[in-house]
């Protein structure tokens, strides 16, 4: 994972210092073409219904080549002041001077208008319905090839819109050579195609840990939708996107589908990331995105224009949510929360990026079209990496608490198996330990030995020295058996004052001789300074597969019965 982690650094900052250039190259200013000449005019109506309409429209072009009062001059690339928001036809025109032959492509963008262009009489372009702009919808490239210039002549447009929007707007025009205006609409793309590699790798990683991790799969939910709109967005935003399915209204109905539900999926990842009691805030600003959202697609489909209508109100919920979206995320960066620092980086540069392209598109700042907000994927991959390297401290961490509590929970475990005051295996254990004595043997091809130990009148060192004596003396003789035993054999806690041991791999000879040993040894050892201890011990012998556990305890406890009534301190058989 830390070397994932690595590569993944490596991999941003090399695409960063990439977008560097591409960010100078699009900034370079380059010359314009300046073969317009003097004032656009703008004309509103001239639909024509009538049947004249063709007469009519050669009139309006002849009117626009004379240059006459009825035409208003405005200053391009500003948009012609229409008067009542009932205008769906206006014409536009200048004059085009010739220059060098080569400059003979007249390059544009529009928005959902249907367009008609004349050289002076020469119509020399036609794009939709005059009657109808919705199959025009969309914002589309035109790119007109002009014939070679011999005097100036008069360029004409006609424009028709299904509504007031957009109509009269030019997204650039110029004239320049074919090159020229290729390279243009695809530099358009340039800041989009750095985007989109970053984009893809931080889905694929995203779904890896989407299907790998259980932890924080919302949050991985939320980032993937994320980079999915944003993907999407991207293809939307591209010009080269024409060249595989050229169909503005489509994706036009995309792109603004996906700016609704952009913050969405970006307060989604804000509210994954969020305290508990900042929560409630942060369901509100998506409730509020979801709800406008709705509201459009609803209005959309009810034939109102709802996505396009409701811009105004989205740019203002906008201006309205994210202040308070960024409050949220600055107290919770402020109580410390890692994850929220971390989002900040993305907020804070898609901010400054979205700011920038607001301007350059409001006031014409740079020579490019192109939008550079796409750019921020990279602050994105920032907080991704922020984001992936706090989850590996924190899963070093408890991983780290999970081994010392393991090692806790086998030291208690290991009490509790043998038990405090003798420190031997207790009786719950002895199933277990049986059957591994018994494997032992079998796998040796022995017999398996077991006794029983019973210390001798033990009651009276209780009664004649107290309960703590006796507590001694049961130490001391699990100490003298545990010393005096094989390692592999096993000293098992039977209950009160008796003990048992099984012997792997031990025939009787063995097993007996081992048990007269520590016979001995604990009447020889000084227990109780007051009183000898001696102890009887019952002996058996494993006697094969239909032996039971029961069965053999009750042979041990027969012989264990007769060391005591024949005197005590002595061991004897039971086979
Ligand atoms: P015998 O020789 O017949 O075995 O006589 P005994 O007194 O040892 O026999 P019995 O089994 O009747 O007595 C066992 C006593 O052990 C009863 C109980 O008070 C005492 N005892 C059991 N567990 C403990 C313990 O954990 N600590 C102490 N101090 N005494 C215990
Ligand atoms: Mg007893
Ligand atoms: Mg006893």
């Amino acid at each position: 994972m830390e070397r994932v982690h690595g590569t993944m650094v490596r991999a941003a900052i090399f695409l960063f210092l990439m977008a560097v250039p591409v960010m100078f190259f699009l900034c370079l200013p380059r010359a314009e073409a300046a073969e317009f000449a003097g004032a656009w005019k703008y004309r509103e109506g001239g639909a024509f219904d009538s049947t004249d309409a063709q007469v009519l429209q050669e009139a309006w072009l002849e009117s626009a080549m004379r240059g006459d009062a009825a035409w208003t001059s405005y200053g391009f690339p500003d948009h012609p002041r229409l008067s009542s928001s009932s205008v769906r036809d206006i014409w536009v025109t200048v004059r085009l001077r010739p220059d060098w032959p080569e400059k003979n492509v007249l390059l544009f963008s529009l928005a959902e208008q249907s367009i008609r262009v004349w050289l002076d009489h020469q119509l020399i372009y036609s794009y939709g319905s005059l009657a109808d702009a919705s199959h025009a919808g969309g914002s589309r490239w035109h790119m007109i090839v002009l014939p070679e210039l011999q005097r100036e002549v008069q360029l004409t447009f006609r424009l028709h819109a299904n509504d007031v929007w957009q109509l009269g707007y030019f997204n650039r025009m110029q004239i320049d050579t074919e090159a020229a205006q290729l390279r243009a609409i695809y530099l358009n793309d340039l800041p989009y195609l750095v985007s989109l590699p970053v984009a893809l790798v931080l889905l694929l990683l995203m779904m890896g840990y989407y299907v790998k991790r259980i932890a924080w799969r919302r949050l991985c939910a939320a980032i993937c939708a994320f980079l999915v709109f944003f993907i999407l967005w991207l293809i939307c935003a591209m010009n080269m996107k024409y060249i595989f399915f050229d169909a503005p209204a489509f994706w036009w109905y995309m792109m603004t589908g996906l700016e609704y539900l952009f913050p969405i999926a970006a307060n989604w990842i804000l509210y994954e990331l969020l305290e508990r009691y900042l929560k409630p805030w942060a369901m509100g600003v998506i409730a509020s995105y979801a709800a406008l959202f709705f509201m459009a697609v609803a209005g959309e489909l009810l034939g109102f224009s709802g996505m396009e209508r409701l811009m105004p109100v989205y740019y203002i919920l906008l201006l309205l949510a994210e202040p308070v979206a960024f409050i949220m995320v600055l107290t919770s960066a402020y109580g410390g929360n890692p994850y929220s620092r971390a989002v900040l980086i993305p907020m804070i540069g898609i901010t400054a990026l979205g700011a920038l392209d607001a301007l350059s598109w409001y006031f014409y700042l740079f020579s490019w079209s192109s939008f550079v907000s796409s750019l921020g994927i990279y602050f994105f991959a920032l907080f991704m990496l922020g984001m992936l390297h706090e989850q590996f401290t924190m899963e070093k961490r408890v991983s780290q608490r999970a081994i010392a509590l393991r090692e806790k929970r086998e030291k208690v475990e290991a009490q509790a198996i043998l038990g405090p005051l003798t420190g031997c295996y207790n009786r719950a254990r002895m199933e277990n330990l049986r059957e591994r004595a018994i494997f032992q043997s079998e796998q040796r091809g022995l017999p398996m030995g077991m006794m029983i130990l019973d210390i001798d009148h033990f009651k009276r060192f209780n009664d004649n020295y107290g309960h703590e004596m006796g507590d001694v003396v049961l130490r001391g003789f699990a100490e003298v058996i545990r010393e005096n035993i094989l390692p592999e054999m096993i000293l098992i806690r039977w209950g009160g004052e008796e003990f048992v041991v099984f012997c792997p791999a031990c025939p009787l000879f063995t097993t007996a001789a081992f048990a007269e040993v520590v016979r001995g040894r604990v009447m020889s050892a000084v227990l109780c300074e007051k009183q000898q201890v001696t102890c009887s011990i019952g002996i058996t012998l494993w006697q094969g597969e239909e032996d039971t556990a029961a069965e053999m305890f009750q042979r041990a406890d027969q012989a264990l019965y007769r060391a005591k009534e024949s005197g005590r301190n002595r061991i004897a058989v039971e086979l």
